[in-house]
């Protein structure tokens, strides 16, 4: 009896993998036929504005890639990234994303201080991704690199081959600045604060959330704010969904926010709209 069950665990695993690599083959051949699309129409970029932590006027904008497939579904980063990062299709993915983002930046540069680009590790290890962005840079030569932001998670540090310190100085050098994204969540925060040459510390969602009725959560985020501060980062929240979590981190004196309670991330038309209508995102 023991053998047989033995013998139907093997089986139902052996069909997990089946559908597993099944989904994987399909997710690589989606994004294989949406590269070789108009990029423009398969691969959108979306932008979520980051605000003034106290008057709620848009500031930024971050940068968030989605996937239009055949069927007209859109899809969100998590249904895709992980197949572009295995395999290495994550390299020319994110180089149009940047390609996007710039072009959006330039277009919108009157009306918005920067954009924030995700950046994963499979990226940050090619050693050809500094020259690829000082060749993108040199295509705007008006456009001041410093409204550029890569935004980088604490995985990278563990994920990325080579001396990642050298690689985002290299990278700092072209006047480009560098977020710490998801902050707090990782193994090593403080390792990684005192050894990443960053600008900006982006909190991580999960510190925002209920932040109101939790004093230590409001105590970890005045400390990481503090932190930040005194290591001449500014810092962002994310995850800012509701009137509550919006006044308790004014409150903190945080410098900017993000998050759905003052838009979700939207179309580049409709972002447009929206800063044309050059309104504050705090509903009166
Ligand atoms: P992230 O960089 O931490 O981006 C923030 C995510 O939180 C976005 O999800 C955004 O839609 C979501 N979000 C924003 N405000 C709120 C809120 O108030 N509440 C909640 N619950 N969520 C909020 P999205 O667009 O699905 O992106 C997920 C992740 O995919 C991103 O997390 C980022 O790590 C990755 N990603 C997105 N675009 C790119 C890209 O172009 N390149 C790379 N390498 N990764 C990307
Ligand atoms: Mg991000
Ligand atoms: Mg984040
Ligand atoms: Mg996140």
């Amino acid at each position: 009896a023991a053998k047989r069950a033995g013998g139907n665990r093997l089986e139902l695993f052996s069909e997990q993998m089946r559908i597993t690599v099944q989904e994987r083959i399909t997710a690589e051949a989606r994004l294989r036929a949406a590269l070789d699309g108009d990029r423009d129409r398969t691969l959108p970029v979306w932008f979520q504005p980051i605000v003034d932590g106290a008057t709620g006027s848009i500031i930024g904008a971050e940068a968030l890639v989605r996937m239009c497939t055949p069927q007209g579904q859109i899809l969100a980063p998590g249904h895709f990234i992980g197949a572009a990062e295995e395999t290495g299709l994550i390299v020319p993915l994110g180089e149009h994303v940047l390609v996007s983002a710039l072009r959006h930046l330039l277009a919108w540069q009157n009306d918005l201080g920067y954009i924030s680009v995700n950046v994963s590790p499979r990226q940050l290890s090619e050693p050809g991704f500094a020259p690829m962005l000082a060749g993108l840079l040199a295509r705007v030569p008006h456009l001041d690199p410093s409204r550029l932001v890569l935004e980088i998670t604490e995985t990278a540090v563990l994920a990325t081959s080579g001396d990642l310190e050298t690689r985002l100085r290299a990278i700092k050098a072209l006047g480009v600045r560098i977020a710490l994204d998801d902050f707090g969540t990782g193994y090593s925060s403080l390792t990684w604060l005192q050894s990443v040459p960053a600008d900006v510390v982006k909190l991580d969602r999960s510190f925002v959330a209920g932040l109101a009725t939790d004093p230590r959560k409001s105590s970890i985020i005045s400390a990481v704010l503090w932190l930040a501060q005194s290591l001449g980062m500014t810092a962002v929240a994310e995850g800012v969904e509701d009137v509550d979590d919006w006044q308790a981190l004014r409150a903190a004196g945080c410098p900017a926010l993000q998050g759905y309670y003052f838009s979700r991330p939207l179309p580049a038309t409709e972002f447009d709209a929206m800063l044309r209508r050059g309104a504050d995102l705090v509903p009166a």
